[in-house]
């Protein structure tokens, strides 16, 4: 073995061969378990006022709350674990064909300020951060958090985007639409109920995909039948097939909203390939009905927030229930990305104007930046 270099018997870069230069990762570009915790590696932008200036098309916004559940907790640690289940930085989507961050702007806005063991504050919490974050003109995608907070979320995005009406696609096993939980008004059981019963949103404008089990009683489907609501069981799914049956919601939501809000439900997919949940129902989606439609939706519908809920980390199995998770999210911001495309294809002859030209008319972002 020769000595060292002589000219330094302290220089052990060059001594060992470390002092060459490599390659510098381009942010965005580094592996999924390098760097601080952000979703697919995007910037972290948590102060409002630089949110307005720099206007993203979409802000993910973690909301770390479970003090409104009727069974098992944990759904509270479902953003950090939805955040570090990224194996890839979203660069291409082969079922789509589009670089969804080349064509849209997306930043992690963070997550709400929740402390535990206060209900009460948290919604009134994530009702102001949501009105935050979309005052940027982002569309808000929400990591959640038990599904009680869908009740404020989607409060802030209609008081938002109004006049515009908001429908709402939502899948999951439960239809979330009970009077009260024990006597609790504001659970994650019964937040549907609240948005229509306060006016946020119109019960002909919300469409559900999935519900199967033992729950809610008669009574409740007599409710939503009266609220002019349309559901789609899980035997409905068994039967027709899941790309009918989207067919069917995305017509049936568009009749009676301007803009729709997409809320997962994790239990909707069966617990065999999401079982990090905190009310499991045998018998659900395969995740890759699930992603195809979404991603339908998101190509085809106008966009104005969507939620990723009841992720509870404790249950899960390496990671299964929180990737399915981040993918809904990713497939999302795909969807909406290949309609963008899509969209500005359609413009260019009519309009005449040269390639590049961003589609004012099919705005993606709420603020119709294009
Ligand atoms: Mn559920
Ligand atoms: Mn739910």
């Amino acid at each position: 073995m020769s000595p060292p270099d002589v000219r330094s018997q302290s220089d052990y870069g060059h001594a060992n061969g470390w002092d060459h230069d490599f390659p510098v990762s381009d942010p965005g570009d580094a592996p999924g378990y390098v760097g601080a915790v952000a979703y697919c590696g995007r910037p972290v932008i948590t102060d409002t006022a630089e949110l307005r200036r720099r206007a993203p098309d979409v802000a993910i916004l973690g909301i770390p709350f479970d003090d409104r559940v009727s069974y098992r907790p944990g759904a509270r640690f479902g953003p950090r674990a939805i955040r570090q289940a990224t194996s890839t930085g979203g660069g291409h989507s082969l079922a789509l064909d589009v670089e969804p961050f080349r064509i849209l702007d997306v930043v992690d806005a963070g997550d709400a300020d929740i402390v535990p063991a206060w209900p009460e504050r948290g919604h009134a919490v994530a009702f102001q951060r949501v009105l935050e974050v979309m005052s940027s003109g982002a569309v808000p995608m929400i990591l959640g958090g038990d599904h009680s907070i869908s009740w404020p979320v989607v409060s802030a995005v209609a008081q938002t985007i109004a006049p515009r009406r908001v429908g709402m696609i939502h899948f999951d096993a439960h239809a979330d639409t009970a009077d009260d939980e024990n006597g609790v008004r504001a659970g994650h059981g019964t937040p549907m109920r609240r948005l229509i019963e306060s006016g946020a949103m119109d019960g002909r404008a919300l469409v559900q995909i999935g519900l199967r089990g033992y729950w809610p009683p008669p009574a409740v489907f007599e409710w939503m039948r009266g609220q002019g609501m349309r559901w789609h069981l899980m035997r409905e799914v068994e039967e027709r097939g899941i790309d009918a049956v989207v067919d069917d919601a995305i017509i049936e939501v568009l009749q009676h909203a301007d803009m729709v809000y997409l809320s997962i439900d994790i239990d909707v997919v069966d617990p065999g390939m999401a079982p990090g949940t905190g009310t499991p129902e045998p018998g659900g989606l395969l995740t890759r009905e699930l992603l195809r439609a979404v991603r339908r939706i998101a190509s085809s519908v106008p966009i104005c927030g969507m939620d990723v809920m009841e992720v509870a980390p404790p249950y899960d199995h390496a990671e299964v229930t929180a990737m399915v998770a981040h993918r809904c999210v990713l497939e999302t911001i795909s969807g909406m990305a290949a309609r963008k495309v899509a969209a500005d294809r359609v413009r260019l002859p009519e309009s005449g104007t040269t390639a590049g030209v961003r589609n004012e008319q099919i705005p993606v972002s709420i603020g119709g930046r294009g």
